[in-house]
């Protein structure tokens, strides 16, 4: 359980015991348009935690205990943002992310787990997940996710990026190539959405290690070359049309070149 110690007069307060049912949204006191969360969780401590935080925060909190009482809810009502536990009663966080997803609702999601492998995280987010947290957490990092996360905007629409027979659908986290699903790892796809993005357009090396990695590669640093040479292996190499191309001296570009 993490310890409230980023958000000064934070405390634990117990939820009321009895049947697991969706607690009501606090009122609104203010006078800005509340920011509408719902925290799918049933560690009561947790939860309450996450209650209190946001409530203390300006977001309008609502929680269910349970994974057929969160899927409903999040289902039935608008919400700007759903944090998600991932081992829930009833039905687990992938299964509600996918339910949710398969329904068209694209209310951003940031998956709260104790789980940490890099598997886990590569199927919240190929699974539509915005962001992942791994617990325990301080509340002041995870204030600062849920505000880059609603900074981005309303929730995605199901945005689809195609250049020639590629499909990128940015909600779903999904690539297709001539209808065949590309199996990229979160990386890959990130690095392929940059290109698409910006087809036709030179990039360099930096601005892509800059863009896809944050950080700023050592000039004999080869994790670029390499992450494209796997890139194209799946995006390129098994079809005739070769999108990513090499610019020399400067790095890639993406582009349809028999148009
Ligand atoms: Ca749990």
């Amino acid at each position: 359980m993490p310890k409230p110690r980023a958000a000064p007069g934070l405390g634990i307060v117990k939820l009321p015991s009895g049947p697991q049912v969706c607690q009501n949204r606090s009122r609104n006191i203010g006078f800005a348009p509340q920011m509408r969360v719902l925290v799918i969780e049933d560690e009561a401590k947790t939860a309450a935690y996450l209650r209190r935080g946001l409530s203390e925060h300006g977001f309008a909190v609502e929680v269910c205990a349970n994974g057929n009482d969160g899927l409903q809810q999040a289902l039935a009502a608008e919400n700007d943002l759903i944090i998600l536990d991932v081992m829930l009663p009833q039905q687990d966080g992938w299964s509600i992310l996918r339910a949710l997803r398969n329904a068209g609702k694209q209310t951003p999601v940031l998956f709260l787990t104790a789980r940490d492998t890099v598997y886990d995280k590569v199927r919240g987010l190929e699974l539509g997940a915005d962001d992942y947290l791994v617990k325990p957490f301080d509340f002041s990092e995870l204030l600062a996710r849920v505000r880059t996360i609603l900074r981005r905007g309303p929730a995605r629409q199901s945005e689809i990026l195609r250049v020639a027979d590629l499909q990128l659908d940015l909600a779903r986290h999904k690539a297709f190539r001539a209808g065949a699903k590309l199996d990229l790892t979160a990386k890959e796809f990130a690095l392929l959405e940059l290109l698409v993005r910006r087809q036709s357009e030179p990039l360099s090396r930096t601005l892509i290690a800059a863009q896809v990695w944050d950080i700023n590669f050592d000039s004999d640093s080869n994790v670029l070359e390499v992450a494209i040479r796997r890139l194209r292996a799946k995006v390129d190499d098994p079809f005739p049309t070769k999108l990513i191309h090499t610019v020399r001296g400067v790095g890639y570009v993406f582009e349809d070149r028999t148009e």
